[in-house]
């Protein structure tokens, strides 16, 4: 993996869209939530002021935007809201898409989610902090690894988790992942591989970098890429990666 700085004219000639993972890279990692009985408190995250420039400037550019996320639809219209006219949204770890107001629902989970989902509701323990809402996957924050939780996955040979340091993602075995949506929005603004450039910091993002034609790892001690840039730093690395990109094209 080389450095961002690496970076050369050359290589993203060819780019025509760029998909960002969310946490980790355009806002901070971590999540704020409390589930108390039926009452549910969640941050909502601001993209600052700099990044929706920088957005906004690569869309002038004529670069496609893409934000692919595990987070719900509902969250990243929020976060995004002021440039909701120039990007497309992929939420819930590549299940639907959103593009100006449409929605394409890449994934249906409900048969393989419906019956493992009460089983979760009836773990009970200290370290769960609560089910963040979402439509298509399970998403559970905790304080620690839950291996009751783990057990209870491991025993349907359908699905998946990933213990990424603050949350479990429930989903669907190879074809619940960001690599679908990627693939369905490739086929939505018909775009090859080479055309694209991703970035993500976590191991949901693995699928994702492995199908684009340029990589970017925000975190080399859990993704690789071409390139990489620090997670921690004084920038965020989606700012990092905007700004050397514009100073390119
Ligand atoms: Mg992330």
């Amino acid at each position: 993996m080389e450095s961002i700085t690496g970076l050369k004219e050359k290589y993203i000639k060819t780019i025509k869209m760029l998909v960002f993972d969310v946490d980790g890279v355009l806002v901070p990692r971590g999540t704020r939530i409390k589930q108390v009985g039926n009452i549910t408190t969640l941050e909502t995250k601001q993209i600052k002021k700099e990044q929706i420039a920088q957005i906004q400037a690569l869309y002038k550019k004529g670069i496609l935007i893409n934000i692919s996320s595990g987070r719900g639809l509902y969250m990243l219209q929020e976060m995004f809201r002021e440039v909701l006219p120039f990007v497309s949204l992929t939420y819930e770890n590549g299940s639907a898409t959103w593009y100006k107001g449409r929605i394409y629902q890449h994934v249906n989970s409900f048969e393989y989610l419906k019956d493992v989902f009460t089983k979760l509701k009836q773990v009970a323990d200290r370290d769960i902090k609560g089910f963040e809402p979402k439509e298509f996957i399970i998403t559970i924050h905790c304080a620690n690894r839950v291996k009751e939780i783990e057990k209870i996955i491991k025993k349907d040979k359908r699905l998946y988790t990933v213990w990424n340091g603050e949350a479990y993602d429930i989903c669907i075995k190879k074809i619940q992942t960001k690599a679908t949506g990627l693939g369905q929005v490739m086929k939505i603004f018909k775009l090859e591989k080479k055309y694209i450039m991703a970035i993500g910091d976590n191991y949901n993002d693995h699928e994702l970098l492995r199908r684009v034609g340029i990589a970017v790892s925000a975190d080399k001690s859990r993704v690789k890429g071409a390139f990489h840039i620090p997670l921690k730093g004084k920038f965020l690395p989606g700012d990092i990666l905007m700004r050397t990109i514009l100073r390119l094209v």
